[in-house]
């Protein structure tokens, strides 16, 4: 079947190499080209930051500008535009909004993502490009949906073009004032009214966006199910599950020709697969570039990160000296809260030979210390996606992992019955787990025949964006063919074609979303051991021992729990988890 292509604005506040706090930046710097590979026909918007290099300032071109009213503000909208790497990219230019010292730590912020958000759609007809999909990514992009269904969906210009949001961080929300809702964003006042745009009496970009794009996805399966719960919500649990069936999980991909060893100009010595040799040579030019002791056959763990609580440091701390003490070596390279950055600093004069602290952000260093690593450390409290571990199998180095959203689809625990998996892994967010699961990784690491098979095999697995740009396309055909018979009634903004949400009837919505859950999946919690061994890829046996589980500890709290039940595995879990339900 002939692909179908379709026309997309891809939305970011950030986006590598322009500009790049985190993984966003990757990933609105890598999928739009992995897209338009699929045949679409993609382009990309950010905001104009000082921050952006004067080398990418010095090759755009002026588009248009004009001036736009933001409510009451009439202010100037400057639309630039660059290509890289055959993407077309624009660049909103306001220097009142984004000429600042900071990306996001700034008092009106709300007012510079409403101000990115208009001028995205306020630019689209002046640029002449009519996307069939905008989509839109995390709080500082919620507003668009919301604009687009408040006064532009109205407009012919407008009127077929569909909103997909993606979540990257549940976390980081963009809570402010109400007043925002009318003064900044200039909104009809139904749409605060009905909770949709307000979560704990605060304007909230992120549920904004949640509630009014036509889909919503996040960035992996297991974090599309976690944060329909209370634990993994961060308050807004209630709004996707009233979003359950707009909502999928894609998991994020890495760029193959920006994290390749075999030409990564960053590091010492470039290798390919089964140059196990070469690895080792990046590990003792880092070793000497950083002053630890210089030995091939210590175990180096690696740990880049911002250093905050989501990212496991808590319990990195807890057992420090113990992990010292299995006689590794420890690297880590990340900026963030003091109190952690103090720690590990104290830390280094105590094991001045194996430890080296690196508080700054400098992306040579990281693939240095992806190349030369020998096992990578993300113990996350949640991890949306995760790249590190992505980058980490990328240049052979063998991630040791909390099993929790993105590192729960991509790393398989090592099973030393099997011989199978990519990694180490551990359930719990328990220091002595991880601790446990270091000493295992370093034991394994002596017994080289296991370890070479460990990082010959982490290096053929294939998490390039190819395989997710395809699972974007189907929201992205899905919403396209909706076509015109939904759209909204010129002038009729009351009825927006969303779940409007009133907090009083919010358990009543849940059940009705599990109602419909329930009629396309089975529950775990509720079936007999009879209607689950009818699933295809579960059987008799196995359904037992789901059932007799359940008996002895009660009811499954989350789904990923039934990898505990004997025999079923990260793969047999793959496959099955998709038919079940809570
Ligand atoms: P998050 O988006 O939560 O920060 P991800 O794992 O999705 O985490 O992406 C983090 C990205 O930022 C990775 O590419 C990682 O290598 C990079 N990174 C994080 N901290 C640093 C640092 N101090 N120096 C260089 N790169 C870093």
């Amino acid at each position: 079947m002939e692909k179908e292509k379709k026309k997309i604005l891809f939305v970011a506040s950030e986006a590598d190499p322009f500009i790049k706090t985190g993984g966003l930046a990757d990933v609105a710097g890598s999928l739009p080209q992995a897209l338009i590979e699929e045949g679409h026909d993609v382009r990309l918007v950010i905001p104009q930051y000082r921050q952006i290099p004067q080398k990418y300032k010095e090759r755009m071109e002026a588009v248009c500008h004009f001036r736009t009213k933001l409510a009451w503000r009439d202010t100037y909208l400057g639309v630039n535009k660059l290509e890289e790497d055959g993407v077309p990219v624009y660049f909103i230019d306001n220097q009142y909004y984004f000429d600042r010292d900071s990306l996001y730590e700034n008092e009106d912020k709300h007012e510079q993502f409403a101000f990115f958000s208009q001028a995205v759609l306020d630019m689209l007809p002046v640029i002449g490009f009519q996307p069939d999909v905008i989509h839109t990514n995390d709080w500082q992009t919620g507003p668009l949906p919301l604009l687009f269904a408040d006064r532009y969906r109205q407009q012919s210009y407008y009127q077929d073009i569909k909103t997909v949001f993606t979540i990257h961080n549940l976390k980081y929300q963009g809570q402010f004032a109400g007043h925002a809702a009318g003064d900044v964003l200039g909104v009809a006042p139904h749409h605060w009214e009905s909770g949709n745009i307000r979560h704990n009496g605060l304007l909230n970009y992120m549920k904004t966006g949640i509630m009014y794009a036509d889909h919503v996805t996040t960035v992996s399966e297991s974090y599309a199910d976690e944060i329909q719960t209370s634990y993994f919500g961060e308050g807004l649990d209630y709004a996707l599950r009233l979003r359950a069936d707009d909502l999928s999980g894609i998991l994020n991909g890495i760029s193959y020709d920006k994290f390749d060893p075999e030409t990564n100009k960053n590091l010492a010595v470039r290798f390919s697969k089964g140059e196990i040799d070469k690895k080792i040579a990046n590990k003792v030019h880092i070793q000497q570039k950083l002053g630890l002791e210089v030995n091939g056959d210590k175990p180096l763990i690696g740990f880049i990160s911002r250093m905050v609580e989501q990212k496991g440091l808590d319990l990195v701390k807890a057992v420090f000296d113990e992990i010292m003490a299995t006689g590794a070596q420890f690297l880590i390279l990340g900026t963030g809260q003091r109190e952690y950055e103090e720690f590990f600093e104290a830390k280094q004069h105590e094991y001045p030979d194996n430890l080296s602290v690196n508080i700054k952000y400098d992306a040579q260093l990281a693939d240095q210390i992806y190349a030369g690593s020998d096992m990578f450390l993300m113990p996350s409290r949640f991890e949306p996606c995760g790249l590190s571990q992505l980058i980490s199998f990328r240049y052979g180095t063998i991630p040791v992992v909390r099993e929790t959203g993105g590192l729960n689809d991509t790393v398989i625990p090592y099973n030393e019955e099997t011989g199978e998996g990519t990694g180490f892994g551990f359930r719990n967010y328990n220091a002595h787990d991880m601790l446990h699961t270091i000493e295992r990784a370093v034991s394994f690491y002596d017994q080289k025949g296991i370890w070479n098979k460990l990082i010959n095999r982490v290096m053929n697995l294939d998490y390039s964006w190819h395989n997710s740009a395809q699972k974007y396309s189907e929201p992205y055909n899905q919403l396209a063919g909706i076509g015109k018979q939904k759209l909204l009634q010129k002038g009729d903004q009351s009825k927006v074609n969303i779940k409007v949400y009133h907090p009083e009837q919010e358990k009543e919505d849940i059940t009705k979303t599990k109602k419909v859950k329930t009629s396309k999946k089975i529950s775990i919690n509720q079936s007999s051991a009879a209607e689950l061994a009818k699933l295809p890829g579960i059987g008799d046996a196995y359904a037992e021992r789901i059932v007799t589980y359940r008996e002895q500890k009660g009811d499954f709290t989350k789904k990923s729990d039934l990898t505990k039940v004997k025999g079923i595995g990260k793969k047999k879990y793959q496959k099955i988890s998709k038919l079940l339900t809570l």
